[in-house]
Order: structure tokens, then sequence, then C-alpha cells
């Protein structure tokens, strides 16, 4: 089957059908488009509005990842005809490759609780996530995220079967225990989840269909977006909104252009751990009818990637989950470089920072820790047959197997048991908790990483209500935006885990908005 059948076939022809019925009112309206192209080039000459629509929805969403799911879900729930326009040829972005962390400091299954794991709350969780952005967090936006989070946890677990692992680890930054896993430790989990509540809800999904520039007459604050114009196989169709247009269209990593644009460090010697279709093209388009973007130039690096290819595979999760049990990160030469319950900012700055010679740096765990951090033994194995983990009976012995220094790692190791049992780091200041285990006992683990180009903080303004804002603060009707696309939420690093939250939250959020403004 052709590309192009394939992505007709998901949109059903009685919907499409039922939309071009209600084109009459638009069909004439032709004249300009608001188009920042350069003056004089043939684009901006040529840039005119569609004369017709081709297709008519109320609620158009580019992008399947979990923002656009959920605002599909939610957009649909309010009795919205809703379409999610996808152009890779298989849905979910950088959503269903995601490691399956979810931050939320409560949840209906009470884990934190039940594992005594501490204490949280819905401000411990606001702070932290501000602090680690350095304070250049939108407050009310974070507010959302906390406040919602679990909310839309349950929401996923209730309506849409979504299940979880026994586990709360504590990642970087995060000041409690309040990083849920999915069953497999993947975002297909979540992803999952919120198309079985899209699809009960009656939501389309069009793949293959990528949306080329967006439809907007002029800036004046009054003018609302109208729809896309997008490509699907060789035909170039145009689509309208009648209630809301909601982008959620995913970062920009691997768009080496951008992000070298805005942050000329990251050329393309950095490997990136996102899907090829994780570039920035509609947020361009926005920015050409008048959207205000912000924080395009913080940019993450996943620290603890596979080093030979920038994946994020699932032993590539366990240095993140590892810290508040008890694990430690070293360098070639067997030294501790950083607390390693700092920030992803930090902890990848500390290794690209003692230059490329110092690839890979490593995290050692022992099997005690494993069923802590929430992984099976087959995991384990997983890990080993592929040749990313390694496994000996002593420290010296591991140290020998992945060529550092034997004395250096085994002293590295003492101290930091020793740590462990005064409750002090005075190499790192690393807060010690009672939840980490001491490297004593073996089998031992080592996992070799170094950073990749990860998360693009950066995106659209947006509102409490999703909806995007222009360079001069006004809202622009019908226009909306959710997850990675929009910027704000995380100010200058996001903390693991944060991001689905964020996405599955603001996701709702503009889903009911594009319904209810
Ligand atoms: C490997 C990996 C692991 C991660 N693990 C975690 C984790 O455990 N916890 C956590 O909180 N965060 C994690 N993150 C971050 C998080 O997964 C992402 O921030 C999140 O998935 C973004 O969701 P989204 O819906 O905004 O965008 P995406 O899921 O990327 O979806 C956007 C979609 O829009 C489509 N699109 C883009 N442009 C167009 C266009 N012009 N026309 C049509 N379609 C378009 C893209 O193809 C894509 O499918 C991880 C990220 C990666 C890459």
């Amino acid at each position: 089957m052709k590309k192009e059948d394939e992505a007709t076939k998901m949109v059903s022809r009685r919907s499409v059908l039922k939309g071009a019925a209600a084109l009459g009112a638009i069909a004439s309206m032709g004249g300009f488009a608001l188009n920042m192209a350069a003056p004089g080039t043939v684009e901006a000459a040529e840039k005119k509005l569609p004369k017709k629509w081709d297709e008519t929805w109320d609620v158009v969403v580019v992008g399947s990842g979990f923002a656009g799911l959920a605002a599909a879900a939610e957009a649909a729930g309010a009795g919205a005809k809703t379409v999610i326009l996808e152009k890779m040829p298989i849905y979910g972005g950088n959503s269903i490759i995601n490691g399956g962390g979810y931050a939320a400091w409560d949840s209906k299954l009470q884990l934190r609780q039940k594992l005594n794991l501490g204490e949280d709350s819905v401000k411990a969780h606001i702070n932290d996530t501000l602090k680690g952005g350095d304070y250049y967090n939108i407050p009310e936006l974070v507010e959302v995220l906390a406040n919602e989070s679990p909310a839309a946890l349950n929401w996923m677990i209730d309506e849409g079967g979504l299940k979880l692992r026994n586990v709360v680890n504590r990642g970087g930054g995060h000041y409690s225990y309040r990083c849920y896993f999915s069953e497999t430790m993947w975002g297909k989990d979540y992803t999952e989840a919120l198309k079985r509540i899209a699809e009960k809800r009656g939501v389309k999904m069009a793949l293959n269909s990528e949306v080329t520039w967006i439809w907007r007459k002029d800036a004046d604050p009054k003018s609302p977006v109208l729809g896309l114009e997008v490509k699907r196989g060789r035909r170039t169709l145009n689509i309208k909104a009648n209630k809301g247009l909601v982008l959620a269209s995913g970062g920009f990593s691997r768009d080496i252009k951008m992000r070298m644009e805005q942050y000329p460090k990251l050329n393309e010697v950095f490997d990136s751990t996102n899907h090829k279709g994780a570039t920035g093209e509609m947020i361009r388009y926005a920015q050409a009818v008048g959207a205000d973007a912000m924080h395009l130039n913080f940019i993450q690096l996943y620290p603890f990637a596979d080093p030979k290819t920038g994946t994020l595979d699932t032993p590539a999760v366990f240095p993140f989950s590892g810290p508040g049990r008890g694990a430690i990160y070293v360098s070639k030469q067997g030294k501790r470089f950083v607390s390693e319950l700092e920030r992803r900012d930090v902890c990848a700055f500390a290794q690209t920072n003692m230059g490329a010679d110092a690839k890979p740096t490593y995290t050692i765990f022992n099997a005690a820790m494993v069923p802590l951090m929430g992984y099976k033994q087959d995991e384990v194995d997983a890990g080993l047959k592929k040749g990313r983990f390694t496994q000996a009976d002593s420290i010296a012995e591991l140290a020998k197997k992945i060529g550092l220094p034997e004395a250096a790692l085994v002293e590295t190791v003492n101290k930091h048991n020793q740590y462990l049992k005064d409750g002090k780091d005075p190499d790192f200041n690393k807060p010690i908790t009672k939840a980490m285990l001491p490297l004593d006992k073996g089998p031992f683990f080592a996992v070799a990483q170094w950073p990749a180009v990860h998360h693009t903080m950066g995106g659209l303004r947006i509102n409490k209500n999703a909806q995007v804002v222009d360079i001069f603060g006004k809202v622009i009707p019908k226009f909306y935006c959710a997850g990675e696309a929009a910027g704000g939420v995380h100010g200058s690093n996001r903390l693991g885990t944060n991001a689905t939250a964020d996405c599955v939250v603001f996701g709702r959020v503009a889903g009911r908005s594009a319904v209810n403004a």
C-alpha cells in the first residue's frame, strides 16, 4: 500500500466528507495570508490564503505524542470533531520511545506512602521544578503542571488502562521520591493508554501528513489562526480548524541548524536521543504568523546516553534511577566527578568539560539496588547480552573489565561507602538519604554513558490555558500549544520525568481550552 493511501485510510472517509459539507461559509475566502517570509521573495509574494478547504474539523492537533493525544482526547471528549495530523509513518514521536518516567507528588496508587519513601507535596514539586530551571520558568505554568500531574496520571490509569511499576525513584533535582515508572519502562505504555482514550472518544489520526504552513489572515490581535497547509503523499491539502488548532509538534533536538542557531556549541558532533522527526519547523511557522517564542536556547543534554549511538535505551535509564539508591558516577580515572543527585545540565557539563577524551564515563551499581530502582533481572540480563552492562564479583575485577585503574575505583567506592555511613559527602555535598545502599556486596555492574542532545526547553509562549501568545502579549485566537513545543514550564533545565507530566497535563488543558474558549 502506498504511504498516501495508508494516511487516507487513517482518517475515516465519512468524517472527511462530513467536514467537507460544512465548507460553504469559508469556501470563497481567499486573500493573502500573514507571511513573514523575506519581503520580495517568491514565497512572500505567493503565500495566499486557500480559496477552499479540503477538510474541516472542529479541532486540529499537530503531533501524535503525549501532548497531541491528550489534547485530542479532551477535545473529542467535549464533543469536538477532532483529528491528529502526524508527519511520520508511525505515531508517537519522542513520547513512544520515552523512558517511562512520570513525575507526580501523589497518585491514587499512593506508592510513595506504601514504600515508605518520605514526604512530598504540590508545593515541593513546584519549588523543585522552579529551582531546577534556575527560576526562568513561568511560575503559573509550573503550578498547573504540579497541581494537575496526579490527576492526569490517575486519568490514564482509570480510563486508559495504564499500568505502573511498584517503584518511585528520586531523580536528580527532585528533592522527594516522585518519579513513577510505567510497566515496561517505555513511553509507549502512556501513548497506548492515551490513544485508547482518544479512540474511544472518536479522535481520528492521519499519519504521513506533514504540516507545511499555518494559515492566519493577518496579525490583528482579533485575527484567529484558520487552519493548516498539509502535504500528504503527493497532494497538498488545506485543512480548516473551526474551533481550535493545537500545536503539539514536540521539540527540535534533531534540527541541527535550529539548535546551533540557538546554542552554537551543540553542533553535529553531538548525538541525540530523539526520533528523527524532532525538528522545529512548526515553531518557525508559528513565529511567522506572529506567535512569540521563548527560551529556545535552553537545550538539555541527557547525561547518560549510550556513548556509541546516543540512544536512551533501558540501560541508559539505570544511571538516572540509580543515585537515589546509592549508584555512583565515575570517570575513566575511576574518580567521582559530580554529585550524582545533581541536575542533568550539571551532570552533562561535568562530563563534557573534562574534554572529548573523557568519553565515556560510567555508572556503578550493584545487584541489591536493581529491584529498588524498579528493574527486573531479565532487564539486567538483556543489558549484559547487548554488551551495555559489565558484571563482576568485585570492584577491582569490574575496574579491570572496563579498563579503569583498579586501585582508584576501589578507593572511590570505599570512600563513598563511608560517606553513606557518615551521612555526609564532603567531596560533592550530595544529600545522603537512608534509601541509599553502599556498594559493599556484589555482583557489581558498570554501564558506560555520555551526554546526547535530549530536550528543548523552549518553544511557543503560552498562558496557563495553553493559549498561544503573540509578540505583544495578546492571545492569538483559536491557537493552542502544549508539550515540548511550548516554552516556559521547565525554565533553563528540565527535571527528569517532568516532561511526561508536562505534556499530558498541558495537552489536556489545550484540548479543553480549544473547545471551551
Ligand atoms: C529517548 C527519550 C526518553 C525520554 N524519557 C523521558 C522520561 O522517562 N520522562 C520524561 O518526563 N521525559 C522523557 N523524555 C522527554 C519526553 O519524552 C518528551 O519531551 C515528550 O515525549 C514530548 O512529547 P510531545 O507530545 O511534546 O512531542 P512528541 O512526542 O515528540 O510528538 C510530536 C510529534 O509531532 C510530529 N510533528 C512535528 N512536526 C510536524 C509537522 N510539521 N507536521 C506533522 N507532524 C509533526 C512529530 O513527528 C512527533 O511525532 C524522553 C525523551 C526521549 C527522546
